[in-house]
């Protein structure tokens, strides 16, 4: 399918991002890998007038340290998170998500900021970021602020972003004890359920845990419950195994589609829970 007619602009700032933004008079849509965007235009179920091109912005590109914890620009692709020597020893549940994604074309383009504004239901990094507690900082007109990930994501395709604002970038703590594992569809690798587990472990003793899912219901969530059940336990296969039982209890709206059946997600939950769990526990 052939989009409907846009202009493109190229931003070399992210003032001069917004400012475009601005006068597009609301026919605006930032551009950064175009992995999810313009499959929506091919499809015309999304028809912006403009497309501001934000990739090449420096200021939003790029891995660094900052005091410990890893800020990760925006327009920053799969394949660079993937293949950062900084994140894979800092918070390398990042990496291992991002190499869950797609396949080297999707990775090569598509970018943390992009994925995270897009906030499809099934998409991999929200459930890892809730899961971190990461921090994602963004710029408007009005300045800058910053977003804690259980914030962000708020509903189905819905973040807490407005139209002219920008994703600038992600800031990661550090997680050591941490797993990503995901049941993915076979054609996209987009996940029916992705689990992300985030332990602060005393010896065998899980002394506390963020547990996030995705691709189960419309937004990357918290499993709150299972996080209760594994505070100040010891790590053994049966307390692992009674807090991935009850990981589906909590869930509402649960998905059913040509990919899986609602009944066929709640089992998986739980499977991918545990494994999350025992992956992060070993770590
Ligand atoms: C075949 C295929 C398979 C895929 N498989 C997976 C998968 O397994 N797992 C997965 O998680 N994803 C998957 N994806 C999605 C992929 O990760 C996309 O790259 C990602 O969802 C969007 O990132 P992007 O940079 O391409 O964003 P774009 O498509 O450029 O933009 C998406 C949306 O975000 C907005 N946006 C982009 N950047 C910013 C920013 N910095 N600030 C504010 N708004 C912004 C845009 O305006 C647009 O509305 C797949 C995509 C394809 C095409």
């Amino acid at each position: 399918m052939i989009p409907e007619e846009f202009e493109y602009k190229r931003a070399a700032t992210l003032d001069e991002a917004i400012s475009l933004m601005q006068s597009s008079g609301g026919e605006g849509k930032f551009l950064a890998g175009g992995h999810s965007l313009i499959p929506l235009m091919k499809l015309r179920l999304s028809e912006p007038g403009v497309l501001i091109d934000i990739s090449r912005i420096p200021q939003i590109n790029g891995i660094t340290d900052q005091n410990g914890k890893v800020q990760v620009g925006a327009a920053t692709t799969h394949a660079e998170v993937v293949s950062s020597d900084l994140i894979r020893r800092v918070c390398p549940v990042v990496a291992e998500c991002a190499a869950e994604i797609g396949d080297p074309q999707v990775r090569n383009r598509g970018t943390m900021g992009g994925s995270l504004a897009h906030s499809d239901p099934s998409a991999d990094y929200p459930a890892v970021m809730v899961a971190l507690d990461a921090e994602i900082h963004l710029k408007g007109p009005g300045g800058w602020r910053a977003v804690k990930a259980g914030d962000f994501f708020q509903g189905m395709f819905t973040v807490d972003m407005a139209e002219d604002e920008i994703i600038a970038g992600i800031q990661l703590p550090p997680a050591q004890h941490a797993a990503y594992v995901k049941l993915h569809q076979r054609a996209s690798h987009y996940a029916i359920v992705g689990i992300a587990a985030v332990l602060e472990m005393d010896g065998r003793t899980c002394t506390s845990a963020r547990i996030g899912i995705t691709g189960a219901s419309t937004h990357a969530q918290r499993l709150t419950n299972v996080e209760a059940a594994l505070a100040g336990k010891e790590l053994t296969q049966a307390n692992i195994d009674a807090a991935a039982a009850i990981a589906d209890a909590g869930l509402e709206d649960v998905n059913s589609d040509i990919h899986a059946s609602e009944a066929y997600r709640r089992a998986m939950v739980k499977v991918f829970t545990r494994r999350a769990i025992e992956r992060a526990a070993s770590r």
